[in-house]
Protein backbone atom coordinates (compact mmCIF):
# COMPACT_ATOMS: atom_id res chain seq x y z
CA UNK A 1 0.00 0.00 0.00
CA UNK A 2 1.44 3.39 -1.02
CA UNK A 3 1.80 6.46 1.29
CA UNK A 4 -0.22 8.18 -1.12
CA UNK A 5 -3.58 7.38 -2.04
CA UNK A 6 -4.12 9.49 -5.25
CA UNK A 7 -7.79 8.66 -4.60
CA UNK A 8 -8.01 11.12 -2.00
CA UNK A 9 -6.89 14.12 -3.65
CA UNK A 10 -7.60 16.09 -6.50
CA UNK A 11 -5.01 16.64 -9.52
CA UNK A 12 -3.92 20.34 -8.35
CA UNK A 13 -2.89 18.74 -4.76
CA UNK A 14 -1.42 15.47 -6.09
CA UNK A 15 1.14 16.86 -8.90
CA UNK A 16 3.12 18.64 -5.78
CA UNK A 17 2.51 15.69 -3.58
CA UNK A 18 4.33 12.74 -6.00
CA UNK A 19 7.17 15.46 -6.57
CA UNK A 20 8.75 13.90 -3.36
CA UNK A 21 8.24 10.16 -4.47
CA UNK A 22 11.54 9.05 -5.59
CA UNK A 23 10.51 4.83 -5.71
CA UNK A 24 9.12 3.65 -8.81
CA UNK A 25 7.44 0.87 -7.02
CA UNK A 26 5.54 3.79 -5.38
CA UNK A 27 4.55 5.31 -8.04
CA UNK A 28 3.65 1.84 -9.67
CA UNK A 29 1.64 1.22 -6.11
CA UNK A 30 -0.39 4.37 -6.65
CA UNK A 31 -1.15 4.08 -10.44
CA UNK A 32 -2.94 0.63 -9.89
CA UNK A 33 -4.50 2.61 -6.69
CA UNK A 34 -5.66 4.72 -9.00
CA UNK A 35 -6.99 2.34 -12.13
CA UNK A 36 -8.97 0.44 -9.20
CA UNK A 37 -10.84 3.28 -7.75
CA UNK A 38 -11.25 6.79 -9.37
CA UNK A 39 -9.43 5.89 -12.85
CA UNK A 40 -8.92 9.43 -13.91
CA UNK A 41 -7.24 10.07 -16.63
CA UNK A 42 -5.28 12.70 -16.03
CA UNK A 43 -4.46 11.73 -12.69
CA UNK A 44 -2.83 8.30 -14.21
CA UNK A 45 -0.69 10.49 -17.26
CA UNK A 46 0.66 12.49 -14.25
CA UNK A 47 1.45 9.04 -12.23
CA UNK A 48 3.19 7.58 -15.19
CA UNK A 49 4.99 10.93 -16.14
CA UNK A 50 6.53 10.69 -13.13
CA UNK A 51 7.01 6.90 -13.27
CA UNK A 52 8.65 7.53 -16.48
CA UNK A 53 11.12 10.73 -15.34
CA UNK A 54 12.15 8.26 -12.29
CA UNK A 55 13.06 5.12 -14.32
CA UNK A 56 14.83 7.47 -17.01
CA UNK A 57 16.59 9.01 -14.18
CA UNK A 58 17.41 5.23 -12.91
CA UNK A 59 18.80 4.01 -16.34
CA UNK A 60 22.76 4.74 -16.76
CA UNK A 61 22.91 4.28 -21.14
CA UNK A 62 25.72 2.94 -22.41
CA UNK A 63 25.48 4.82 -25.76
CA UNK A 64 27.50 1.40 -27.57
CA UNK A 65 25.45 -0.99 -26.42
CA UNK A 66 22.20 0.79 -27.20
CA UNK A 67 20.23 -0.68 -30.02
CA UNK A 68 19.55 2.14 -32.78
CA UNK A 69 16.76 0.03 -34.59
CA UNK A 70 14.49 -0.13 -31.39
CA UNK A 71 14.96 3.68 -30.88
CA UNK A 72 12.72 6.55 -32.57
CA UNK A 73 14.36 9.70 -34.19
CA UNK A 74 13.40 11.46 -30.89
CA UNK A 75 15.02 9.38 -28.83
CA UNK A 76 18.63 9.23 -30.94
CA UNK A 77 18.32 12.64 -30.73
CA UNK A 78 17.73 12.74 -26.43
CA UNK A 79 20.91 9.69 -26.56
CA UNK A 80 22.79 12.14 -28.71
CA UNK A 81 22.40 15.32 -26.62
CA UNK A 82 24.15 14.06 -23.83
CA UNK A 83 27.36 12.56 -25.36
CA UNK A 84 30.41 14.95 -25.92
CA UNK A 85 32.82 12.76 -27.46
CA UNK A 86 33.07 12.95 -31.04
CA UNK A 87 34.56 9.59 -31.48
CA UNK A 88 31.41 7.38 -29.66
CA UNK A 89 29.04 9.91 -31.83
CA UNK A 90 30.82 8.73 -34.92
CA UNK A 91 30.18 5.04 -33.90
CA UNK A 92 26.79 5.58 -33.19
CA UNK A 93 26.33 7.50 -37.20
CA UNK A 94 27.88 4.29 -38.40
CA UNK A 95 25.74 2.36 -36.90
CA UNK A 96 22.42 4.39 -37.94
CA UNK A 97 23.56 4.32 -41.54
CA UNK A 98 24.25 0.14 -41.15
CA UNK A 99 20.73 0.06 -39.72
CA UNK A 100 17.74 1.86 -40.09
CA UNK A 101 19.58 4.90 -41.91
CA UNK A 102 16.93 7.46 -40.89
CA UNK A 103 17.91 11.05 -42.62
CA UNK A 104 16.64 12.89 -39.49
CA UNK A 105 18.58 10.70 -37.33
CA UNK A 106 22.05 10.94 -38.60
CA UNK A 107 21.13 14.88 -39.25
CA UNK A 108 21.06 14.76 -35.40
CA UNK A 109 24.14 13.05 -34.79
CA UNK A 110 26.09 14.73 -37.28
CA UNK A 111 25.04 18.13 -35.92
CA UNK A 112 25.97 17.05 -32.34
CA UNK A 113 29.34 16.44 -34.25
CA UNK A 114 29.61 19.58 -35.94
CA UNK A 115 28.73 21.68 -32.58
CA UNK A 116 31.29 19.86 -30.44
CA UNK A 117 34.43 19.80 -33.08
CA UNK A 118 33.34 23.07 -34.29
CA UNK A 119 31.10 24.20 -37.60
CA UNK A 120 32.76 22.72 -41.15
CA UNK A 121 32.20 26.05 -42.90
CA UNK A 122 34.99 27.97 -44.09
CA UNK A 123 33.84 31.20 -41.40
CA UNK A 124 32.25 29.02 -39.34
CA UNK A 125 28.91 30.92 -39.06
CA UNK A 126 26.87 28.17 -40.71
CA UNK A 127 24.56 28.70 -43.61
CA UNK A 128 23.95 31.95 -44.55
CA UNK A 129 20.56 33.94 -43.37
CA UNK A 130 17.80 34.42 -46.23
CA UNK A 131 15.18 36.97 -44.60
CA UNK A 132 11.75 35.33 -44.52
CA UNK A 133 10.28 37.40 -46.68
CA UNK A 134 12.88 36.25 -49.77
CA UNK A 135 12.79 32.69 -48.11
CA UNK A 136 9.25 32.51 -48.42
CA UNK A 137 8.10 34.94 -51.07
CA UNK A 138 4.39 33.40 -51.44
CA UNK A 139 3.78 33.74 -47.45
CA UNK A 140 1.79 36.78 -47.50
CA UNK A 141 1.97 37.10 -43.55
CA UNK A 142 1.60 39.88 -41.90
CA UNK A 143 4.10 40.02 -39.80
CA UNK A 144 6.84 40.33 -42.72
CA UNK A 145 4.98 43.67 -43.20
CA UNK A 146 5.48 45.55 -39.82
CA UNK A 147 7.60 48.42 -40.30
CA UNK A 148 9.71 47.14 -36.97
CA UNK A 149 10.38 43.54 -37.53
CA UNK A 150 13.07 44.92 -39.55
CA UNK A 151 14.17 47.73 -37.52
CA UNK A 152 14.80 45.37 -34.49
CA UNK A 153 17.66 43.78 -35.54
CA UNK A 154 21.37 44.91 -33.32
CA UNK A 155 18.99 47.92 -31.83
CA UNK A 156 19.92 49.65 -29.30
CA UNK A 157 18.11 49.32 -25.39
CA UNK A 158 18.01 51.32 -22.38
CA UNK A 159 16.37 51.97 -19.50
CA UNK A 160 12.99 50.36 -17.59
CA UNK A 161 10.16 51.64 -18.69
CA UNK A 162 7.14 51.51 -16.10
CA UNK A 163 3.61 51.79 -17.33
CA UNK A 164 1.65 53.80 -14.43
CA UNK A 165 -2.07 53.13 -14.74
CA UNK A 166 -4.15 55.70 -12.64
CA UNK A 167 -7.71 55.81 -11.26
CA UNK A 168 -9.98 58.58 -10.79
CA UNK A 169 -6.38 60.95 -11.05
CA UNK A 170 -4.46 58.58 -8.71
CA UNK A 171 -1.92 56.61 -9.06
CA UNK A 172 -2.66 52.90 -8.27
CA UNK A 173 -0.97 51.09 -5.81
CA UNK A 174 0.67 48.86 -8.18
CA UNK A 175 2.12 51.42 -9.75
CA UNK A 176 3.48 52.25 -7.00
CA UNK A 177 4.49 48.81 -5.88
CA UNK A 178 6.32 48.72 -9.29
CA UNK A 179 8.17 51.90 -9.27
CA UNK A 180 9.59 50.75 -6.21
CA UNK A 181 10.82 47.60 -7.62
CA UNK A 182 12.22 48.99 -10.95
CA UNK A 183 14.10 51.94 -8.60
CA UNK A 184 15.65 49.05 -6.73
CA UNK A 185 16.48 46.71 -9.53
CA UNK A 186 18.17 49.70 -11.65
CA UNK A 187 20.09 50.73 -8.62
CA UNK A 188 21.75 47.00 -8.16
CA UNK A 189 21.93 47.16 -11.96
CA UNK A 190 23.80 50.61 -12.23
CA UNK A 191 25.77 49.78 -9.02
CA UNK A 192 24.22 52.42 -6.97
CA UNK A 193 22.38 50.08 -4.70
CA UNK A 194 22.21 51.97 -1.27
CA UNK A 195 20.91 50.08 1.72
CA UNK A 196 17.53 48.34 0.49
CA UNK A 197 18.20 45.96 -1.91
CA UNK A 198 15.90 42.78 -3.01
CA UNK A 199 17.32 40.30 -1.02
CA UNK A 200 15.25 37.77 -2.46
CA UNK A 201 16.26 38.40 -5.85
CA UNK A 202 19.22 40.71 -6.59
CA UNK A 203 19.44 42.26 -9.55
CA UNK A 204 23.55 41.92 -11.25
CA UNK A 205 25.39 45.08 -10.83
CA UNK A 206 26.28 45.99 -14.45
CA UNK A 207 27.77 49.54 -13.53
CA UNK A 208 25.36 50.94 -15.73
CA UNK A 209 25.08 50.62 -19.70
CA UNK A 210 27.58 48.84 -21.96
CA UNK A 211 29.52 52.19 -21.76
CA UNK A 212 28.82 52.47 -17.97
CA UNK A 213 26.65 55.45 -17.83
CA UNK A 214 23.71 54.99 -15.31
CA UNK A 215 19.96 53.49 -16.95
CA UNK A 216 17.18 54.97 -16.27
CA UNK A 217 13.61 53.97 -14.51
CA UNK A 218 11.34 55.76 -16.71
CA UNK A 219 7.40 55.85 -15.55
CA UNK A 220 4.71 56.62 -18.56
CA UNK A 221 1.45 58.28 -17.86
CA UNK A 222 -1.65 58.52 -19.95
CA UNK A 223 -4.95 60.04 -19.51
CA UNK A 224 -6.98 62.95 -18.63
CA UNK A 225 -4.35 65.05 -16.56
CA UNK A 226 -2.23 62.86 -15.72
CA UNK A 227 0.88 64.98 -15.30
CA UNK A 228 -0.02 66.08 -12.32
CA UNK A 229 0.67 62.36 -11.01
CA UNK A 230 4.56 63.20 -12.29
CA UNK A 231 5.81 64.17 -8.85
CA UNK A 232 4.22 61.35 -7.11
CA UNK A 233 6.11 58.81 -9.81
CA UNK A 234 9.42 60.51 -9.16
CA UNK A 235 9.12 60.60 -5.34
CA UNK A 236 8.57 56.70 -5.71
CA UNK A 237 11.67 56.18 -7.92
CA UNK A 238 11.13 57.17 -11.70
CA UNK A 239 14.60 59.24 -12.38
CA UNK A 240 12.22 60.62 -15.85
CA UNK A 241 7.99 60.76 -16.51
CA UNK A 242 6.85 60.93 -19.90
CA UNK A 243 3.40 61.83 -19.40
CA UNK A 244 0.30 62.41 -22.44
CA UNK A 245 -2.81 63.93 -21.63
CA UNK A 246 -5.87 64.50 -23.33
CA UNK A 247 -9.42 64.59 -22.02
CA UNK A 248 -10.46 62.04 -24.84
CA UNK A 249 -8.18 59.55 -22.73
CA UNK A 250 -10.06 59.82 -19.03
CA UNK A 251 -11.21 56.34 -19.67
CA UNK A 252 -8.75 53.54 -20.96
CA UNK A 253 -9.14 53.22 -24.26
CA UNK A 254 -7.22 49.98 -26.49
CA UNK A 255 -6.08 51.72 -29.82
CA UNK A 256 -4.85 55.00 -28.60
CA UNK A 257 -3.29 54.04 -25.29
CA UNK A 258 -1.27 51.39 -27.22
CA UNK A 259 -0.40 54.18 -30.29
CA UNK A 260 0.80 56.56 -27.57
CA UNK A 261 2.55 53.99 -25.81
CA UNK A 262 4.59 52.32 -28.63
CA UNK A 263 4.80 55.90 -30.31
CA UNK A 264 6.89 57.03 -26.61
CA UNK A 265 9.00 53.90 -27.46
CA UNK A 266 10.22 54.18 -30.80
CA UNK A 267 9.73 57.73 -31.88
CA UNK A 268 13.11 58.73 -33.70
CA UNK A 269 11.75 62.21 -33.29
CA UNK A 270 11.02 62.29 -29.56
CA UNK A 271 13.62 63.90 -27.93
CA UNK A 272 14.54 62.75 -24.58
CA UNK A 273 15.60 58.71 -25.94
CA UNK A 274 18.37 58.47 -27.61
CA UNK A 275 17.73 54.74 -28.21
CA UNK A 276 15.83 52.19 -30.31
CA UNK A 277 13.47 51.11 -27.72
CA UNK A 278 13.39 50.67 -23.83
CA UNK A 279 15.16 47.81 -22.77
CA UNK A 280 12.36 46.61 -20.39
CA UNK A 281 8.68 47.29 -19.89
CA UNK A 282 6.66 46.77 -17.01
CA UNK A 283 3.04 47.00 -16.57
CA UNK A 284 0.12 45.90 -13.83
CA UNK A 285 -1.33 42.73 -14.26
CA UNK A 286 -4.40 44.88 -13.95
CA UNK A 287 -7.64 44.04 -16.04
CA UNK A 288 -6.80 47.31 -18.51
CA UNK A 289 -2.97 46.48 -17.75
CA UNK A 290 -2.96 42.91 -18.94
CA UNK A 291 -4.80 44.92 -22.05
CA UNK A 292 -2.13 47.24 -23.21
CA UNK A 293 0.54 45.39 -22.08
CA UNK A 294 -0.16 42.48 -24.43
CA UNK A 295 -1.29 44.89 -27.73
CA UNK A 296 1.76 47.22 -26.83
CA UNK A 297 4.84 44.05 -26.70
CA UNK A 298 2.78 42.67 -30.12
CA UNK A 299 3.00 45.66 -31.30
CA UNK A 300 6.71 46.27 -30.54
CA UNK A 301 7.22 42.72 -31.93
CA UNK A 302 8.25 41.45 -28.73
CA UNK A 303 7.06 38.84 -26.42
CA UNK A 304 5.27 39.09 -22.67
CA UNK A 305 5.67 37.25 -19.50
CA UNK A 306 2.07 37.87 -17.84
CA UNK A 307 1.28 37.97 -14.23
CA UNK A 308 4.52 37.96 -12.68
CA UNK A 309 5.35 38.20 -9.11
CA UNK A 310 9.20 37.87 -8.85
CA UNK A 311 11.85 40.02 -11.12
CA UNK A 312 15.48 40.64 -11.41
CA UNK A 313 18.08 41.07 -13.69
CA UNK A 314 21.50 38.77 -14.91
CA UNK A 315 23.01 36.66 -17.35
CA UNK A 316 21.52 34.11 -18.93
CA UNK A 317 23.04 30.87 -20.22
CA UNK A 318 20.97 29.79 -23.12
CA UNK A 319 22.12 26.51 -25.42
CA UNK A 320 18.47 26.31 -27.29
CA UNK A 321 19.84 26.28 -31.15
CA UNK A 322 16.71 28.74 -31.93
CA UNK A 323 18.51 31.41 -29.93
CA UNK A 324 21.93 30.59 -30.13
CA UNK A 325 22.07 29.96 -34.10
CA UNK A 326 23.98 26.62 -33.66
CA UNK A 327 22.94 23.16 -31.77
CA UNK A 328 24.84 22.18 -29.16
CA UNK A 329 26.59 25.50 -28.46
CA UNK A 330 25.21 27.24 -25.32
CA UNK A 331 25.61 31.09 -25.13
CA UNK A 332 25.69 33.64 -22.29
CA UNK A 333 23.38 36.45 -23.09
CA UNK A 334 23.75 39.64 -20.99
CA UNK A 335 21.33 42.03 -18.63
CA UNK A 336 18.27 39.29 -19.09
CA UNK A 337 14.97 39.84 -17.36
CA UNK A 338 13.86 37.10 -15.29
CA UNK A 339 10.24 36.86 -15.22
CA UNK A 340 8.85 34.70 -12.40
CA UNK A 341 5.47 33.76 -12.53
CA UNK A 342 3.12 31.28 -10.76
CA UNK A 343 1.94 27.87 -12.65
CA UNK A 344 -0.32 25.13 -12.40
CA UNK A 345 -2.45 26.21 -10.24
CA UNK A 346 0.53 28.73 -8.66
CA UNK A 347 2.16 24.67 -7.73
CA UNK A 348 5.09 25.68 -10.01
CA UNK A 349 6.90 28.86 -10.69
CA UNK A 350 8.30 29.20 -14.18
CA UNK A 351 10.61 32.06 -15.13
CA UNK A 352 10.44 33.47 -18.33
CA UNK A 353 12.70 35.19 -20.52
CA UNK A 354 12.90 37.19 -23.52
CA UNK A 355 15.57 36.73 -25.58
CA UNK A 356 17.19 37.73 -28.84
CA UNK A 357 17.87 35.47 -31.67
CA UNK A 358 20.27 35.53 -34.89
CA UNK A 359 18.71 37.89 -37.05
CA UNK A 360 16.05 39.43 -34.68
CA UNK A 361 16.07 41.19 -31.25
CA UNK A 362 13.43 40.62 -29.15
CA UNK A 363 12.64 44.13 -27.22
CA UNK A 364 12.03 45.22 -24.64
CA UNK A 365 11.81 42.75 -22.50
CA UNK A 366 8.61 43.12 -21.05
CA UNK A 367 5.94 41.49 -18.23
CA UNK A 368 2.91 42.39 -16.26
CA UNK A 369 2.98 42.53 -12.32
CA UNK A 370 0.55 41.29 -9.98
CA UNK A 371 -0.50 43.63 -7.64
CA UNK A 372 0.91 43.33 -4.09
CA UNK A 373 4.11 41.03 -5.02
CA UNK A 374 6.18 44.54 -4.34
CA UNK A 375 6.35 46.72 -1.35
CA UNK A 376 4.54 49.80 -1.71
CA UNK A 377 7.60 52.28 -1.45
CA UNK A 378 7.86 55.45 1.08
CA UNK A 379 7.69 58.13 -1.37
CA UNK A 380 10.82 60.57 -1.23
CA UNK A 381 9.58 64.18 -2.06
CA UNK A 382 13.23 64.78 -2.61
CA UNK A 383 13.95 62.76 -5.05
CA UNK A 384 14.84 65.04 -7.78
CA UNK A 385 13.87 63.83 -11.89
CA UNK A 386 12.73 64.87 -15.53
CA UNK A 387 9.24 66.12 -16.57
CA UNK A 388 8.96 65.40 -20.53
CA UNK A 389 5.69 65.60 -22.31
CA UNK A 390 4.72 63.73 -25.46
CA UNK A 391 3.07 64.97 -28.37
CA UNK A 392 1.63 63.24 -31.26
CA UNK A 393 -1.71 63.69 -33.24
CA UNK A 394 -4.85 61.47 -31.94
CA UNK A 395 -6.27 60.08 -34.96
CA UNK A 396 -9.78 60.83 -34.29
CA UNK A 397 -10.58 57.00 -36.16
CA UNK A 398 -9.03 55.66 -32.64
CA UNK A 399 -11.97 57.24 -31.23
CA UNK A 400 -14.62 55.96 -33.30
CA UNK A 401 -16.10 53.79 -30.12
CA UNK A 402 -17.72 56.00 -27.75
CA UNK A 403 -18.97 55.43 -24.40
CA UNK A 404 -22.30 57.09 -24.32
CA UNK A 405 -23.61 55.57 -21.05
CA UNK A 406 -22.05 53.33 -18.37
CA UNK A 407 -23.02 52.20 -14.66
CA UNK A 408 -20.67 52.81 -11.64
CA UNK A 409 -20.44 49.26 -9.95
CA UNK A 410 -21.30 50.10 -6.30
CA UNK A 411 -17.76 50.45 -4.67
CA UNK A 412 -17.64 46.40 -3.97
CA UNK A 413 -16.95 45.47 -1.24
CA UNK A 414 -13.65 46.11 0.54
CA UNK A 415 -12.15 43.98 2.65
CA UNK A 416 -9.20 46.11 3.86
CA UNK A 417 -8.61 48.18 6.47
CA UNK A 418 -10.58 45.73 8.74
CA UNK A 419 -8.93 43.95 12.12
CA UNK A 420 -10.09 40.51 11.28
CA UNK A 421 -10.79 38.70 7.97
CA UNK A 422 -12.47 35.19 7.57
CA UNK A 423 -11.93 33.78 4.69
CA UNK A 424 -13.47 30.57 3.14
CA UNK A 425 -12.54 28.06 0.66
CA UNK A 426 -13.54 24.48 -1.42
CA UNK A 427 -13.75 23.20 2.11
CA UNK A 428 -17.09 24.71 2.03
CA UNK A 429 -18.21 21.51 -0.74
CA UNK A 430 -19.98 19.22 1.57
CA UNK A 431 -22.77 21.46 2.40
CA UNK A 432 -21.61 24.90 0.76
CA UNK A 433 -24.59 27.07 1.99
CA UNK A 434 -24.05 25.72 5.68
CA UNK A 435 -20.11 26.63 4.94
CA UNK A 436 -20.65 30.10 4.40
CA UNK A 437 -23.45 30.49 6.82
CA UNK A 438 -20.54 29.28 9.34
CA UNK A 439 -18.10 31.78 8.48
CA UNK A 440 -20.67 34.82 8.66
CA UNK A 441 -21.34 33.83 12.09
CA UNK A 442 -17.41 33.77 12.88
CA UNK A 443 -17.69 37.20 11.42
CA UNK A 444 -20.44 38.56 13.23
CA UNK A 445 -18.79 37.14 16.19
CA UNK A 446 -15.90 39.72 15.83
CA UNK A 447 -15.72 43.59 16.62
CA UNK A 448 -14.90 44.65 12.86
CA UNK A 449 -14.21 41.45 10.89
CA UNK A 450 -15.13 41.12 6.50
CA UNK A 451 -15.91 37.98 4.63
CA UNK A 452 -14.12 36.61 2.20
CA UNK A 453 -13.55 33.99 -0.42
CA UNK A 454 -10.94 31.59 -2.00
CA UNK A 455 -11.35 31.90 -6.20
CA UNK A 456 -12.22 28.52 -5.72
CA UNK A 457 -15.30 28.75 -4.12
CA UNK A 458 -16.19 31.56 -6.88
CA UNK A 459 -15.30 29.42 -9.39
CA UNK A 460 -17.01 26.11 -8.33
CA UNK A 461 -20.25 24.64 -9.31
CA UNK A 462 -21.97 24.88 -5.75
CA UNK A 463 -25.33 25.88 -5.64
CA UNK A 464 -26.35 28.31 -3.06
CA UNK A 465 -29.52 28.87 -0.70
CA UNK A 466 -30.58 32.92 -1.66
CA UNK A 467 -29.59 34.51 1.94
CA UNK A 468 -26.47 33.70 1.23
CA UNK A 469 -26.11 33.98 -2.60
CA UNK A 470 -24.99 37.34 -2.33
CA UNK A 471 -21.81 36.57 -0.14
CA UNK A 472 -20.64 34.64 -3.30
CA UNK A 473 -18.84 36.91 -5.77
CA UNK A 474 -15.94 37.79 -7.43
CA UNK A 475 -15.76 41.01 -4.96
CA UNK A 476 -15.18 39.22 -2.22
CA UNK A 477 -12.18 36.83 -3.38
CA UNK A 478 -8.86 37.24 -1.65
CA UNK A 479 -5.64 36.84 -3.91
CA UNK A 480 -3.43 37.56 -6.91
CA UNK A 481 -6.79 38.46 -9.12
CA UNK A 482 -8.92 39.70 -6.19
CA UNK A 483 -8.20 42.06 -3.37
CA UNK A 484 -5.07 41.75 -0.90
CA UNK A 485 -5.63 42.00 2.57
CA UNK A 486 -3.53 42.52 5.50
CA UNK A 487 -5.93 42.33 8.87
CA UNK A 488 -4.65 41.65 12.11
CA UNK A 489 -6.05 38.19 11.86
CA UNK A 490 -6.57 35.83 9.02
CA UNK A 491 -8.93 32.84 9.40
CA UNK A 492 -8.52 30.93 6.18
CA UNK A 493 -11.05 28.29 6.79
CA UNK A 494 -11.33 25.40 4.54
CA UNK A 495 -8.82 27.06 1.95
CA UNK A 496 -5.41 24.58 0.65
CA UNK A 497 -2.87 27.57 0.25
CA UNK A 498 -2.14 27.91 -3.79
CA UNK A 499 0.43 30.70 -4.43
CA UNK A 500 -2.48 32.51 -5.92
CA UNK A 501 -4.17 32.93 -2.69
CA UNK A 502 -1.36 33.35 -0.59
CA UNK A 503 -0.14 36.47 -2.34
CA UNK A 504 -3.52 38.50 -1.33
CA UNK A 505 -3.00 37.49 2.49
CA UNK A 506 0.72 36.50 3.79
CA UNK A 507 1.18 39.80 5.06
CA UNK A 508 -1.11 39.13 7.61
CA UNK A 509 -0.20 39.79 11.24
CA UNK A 510 -1.52 36.29 12.27
CA UNK A 511 -2.66 33.82 10.29
CA UNK A 512 -5.37 30.61 11.24
CA UNK A 513 -5.51 28.10 9.31
CA UNK A 514 -8.59 25.24 9.64
CA UNK A 515 -8.28 22.48 7.43
CA UNK A 516 -8.62 18.87 7.84
CA UNK A 517 -5.02 17.71 5.61
CA UNK A 518 -2.16 18.35 7.89
CA UNK A 519 -0.32 18.57 4.77
CA UNK A 520 -2.07 21.41 2.87
CA UNK A 521 0.39 24.07 1.87
CA UNK A 522 -1.52 26.40 3.87
CA UNK A 523 0.22 25.19 7.21
CA UNK A 524 3.33 26.57 5.93
CA UNK A 525 2.47 29.74 6.60
CA UNK A 526 0.35 29.75 9.16
CA UNK A 527 1.02 31.00 12.37
CA UNK A 528 -1.84 28.42 13.79
CA UNK A 529 -3.01 25.39 12.21
CA UNK A 530 -6.24 24.09 13.20
CA UNK A 531 -6.51 20.23 11.90
CA UNK A 532 -9.68 19.51 11.68
CA UNK A 533 -13.61 19.84 10.06
CA UNK A 534 -14.26 23.46 9.80
CA UNK A 535 -18.15 22.42 9.99
CA UNK A 536 -17.28 21.79 13.71
CA UNK A 537 -14.46 24.35 14.12
CA UNK A 538 -15.99 27.25 13.53
CA UNK A 539 -18.94 27.10 14.94
CA UNK A 540 -16.90 26.56 18.41
CA UNK A 541 -14.74 29.60 17.14
CA UNK A 542 -17.78 31.32 17.20
CA UNK A 543 -18.99 30.24 20.85
CA UNK A 544 -15.87 30.85 22.53
CA UNK A 545 -15.55 34.43 20.61
CA UNK A 546 -19.49 34.96 21.94
CA UNK A 547 -18.43 33.84 25.39
CA UNK A 548 -14.97 35.79 25.84
CA UNK A 549 -13.63 32.77 26.32
CA UNK A 550 -11.49 33.06 23.05
CA UNK A 551 -10.32 36.33 24.55
CA UNK A 552 -9.56 35.00 27.37
CA UNK A 553 -7.44 32.34 26.41
CA UNK A 554 -5.67 34.60 23.98
CA UNK A 555 -4.83 37.03 26.58
CA UNK A 556 -2.97 33.59 28.65
CA UNK A 557 -1.17 32.97 25.76
CA UNK A 558 -0.01 36.47 25.23
CA UNK A 559 0.97 36.54 29.10
CA UNK A 560 2.69 33.80 29.19
C1 LIG B 1 -4.31 33.20 -13.07
C2 LIG B 1 -4.92 32.65 -11.79
C3 LIG B 1 -5.33 33.54 -10.83
C4 LIG B 1 -5.87 33.06 -9.63
N1 LIG B 1 -6.24 33.95 -8.68
C5 LIG B 1 -6.69 33.50 -7.49
C6 LIG B 1 -7.02 34.41 -6.44
O1 LIG B 1 -6.95 35.63 -6.59
N2 LIG B 1 -7.46 33.90 -5.27
C7 LIG B 1 -7.56 32.56 -5.03
O2 LIG B 1 -7.97 32.16 -3.94
N3 LIG B 1 -7.25 31.68 -6.01
C8 LIG B 1 -6.83 32.12 -7.22
N4 LIG B 1 -6.56 31.21 -8.21
C9 LIG B 1 -6.92 29.78 -7.99
C10 LIG B 1 -5.93 29.05 -7.11
O3 LIG B 1 -4.89 28.55 -7.93
C11 LIG B 1 -6.58 27.85 -6.40
O4 LIG B 1 -7.16 27.00 -7.34
C12 LIG B 1 -7.65 28.26 -5.38
O5 LIG B 1 -7.12 29.22 -4.49
C13 LIG B 1 -8.08 27.04 -4.59
O6 LIG B 1 -9.12 27.39 -3.73
P1 LIG B 1 -9.33 26.58 -2.37
O7 LIG B 1 -8.10 26.64 -1.53
O8 LIG B 1 -10.60 27.07 -1.76
O9 LIG B 1 -9.63 25.11 -2.89
P2 LIG B 1 -8.79 23.78 -2.82
O10 LIG B 1 -7.43 23.99 -3.38
O11 LIG B 1 -9.63 22.72 -3.42
O12 LIG B 1 -8.64 23.50 -1.26
C14 LIG B 1 -9.68 23.12 -0.42
C15 LIG B 1 -9.07 22.83 0.94
O13 LIG B 1 -10.09 22.55 1.88
C16 LIG B 1 -9.70 21.48 2.70
N5 LIG B 1 -10.92 20.87 3.22
C17 LIG B 1 -11.77 20.04 2.58
N6 LIG B 1 -12.84 19.77 3.38
C18 LIG B 1 -12.65 20.45 4.52
C19 LIG B 1 -13.41 20.60 5.71
N7 LIG B 1 -14.60 19.99 5.87
N8 LIG B 1 -12.90 21.35 6.71
C20 LIG B 1 -11.70 22.00 6.57
N9 LIG B 1 -10.95 21.89 5.45
C21 LIG B 1 -11.43 21.14 4.44
C22 LIG B 1 -8.87 20.59 1.81
O14 LIG B 1 -7.99 19.80 2.58
C23 LIG B 1 -8.13 21.62 0.94
O15 LIG B 1 -6.89 21.96 1.53
C24 LIG B 1 -6.02 31.66 -9.40
C25 LIG B 1 -5.60 30.77 -10.38
C26 LIG B 1 -5.05 31.26 -11.56
C27 LIG B 1 -4.60 30.26 -12.58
Amino acid sequence: MPEIDPTEYEIAALGPKIKDVDDPDEIEAMLELEAAGENRDPVKTLLEDRLEKLTAEDEDIDPSEVDLTELTVADVANLVRDIDDADVLRDVLEREQAGQDRKTAKSRIESRIESIEGSEDEDGDGPAYVPPEEKYPELDHPTSEKRWVEGTVGGTYRDMWVYCETQQGALIDVSREMLGKARRMMDQYNGEATGETDEEAPTQDYGGDEDGAPEEVVAVLIGDGVGELADEAIACGADRVVYHEDERLGRFRHQPYTEIFCHMCRDSEFAFRDYHEPRYTLFPATHNGRDLSALVQGELDSGLASDCSGLYIEDAMISNPAKTGQAGDSKEFERILHMKRPDFSGFEYSTILCIDKPHRDFHPQGGSVIPGSFAVPDPDPEREGEVVEHEMELDESWFSVAVTEYDQLDDGVDLTGHDVVVAMGRGIGDDPTRGIELGLELVDAFEDAAFGLSRGVITSSYSFDGHVEQYVGEDRQIGESGQVVEPEVYVAAGISGAIQHKVGMDESDTIVAVNTDPEADIRDFSDYFVEGDLFEVLPRLTEALESGELATAMQEVSDD
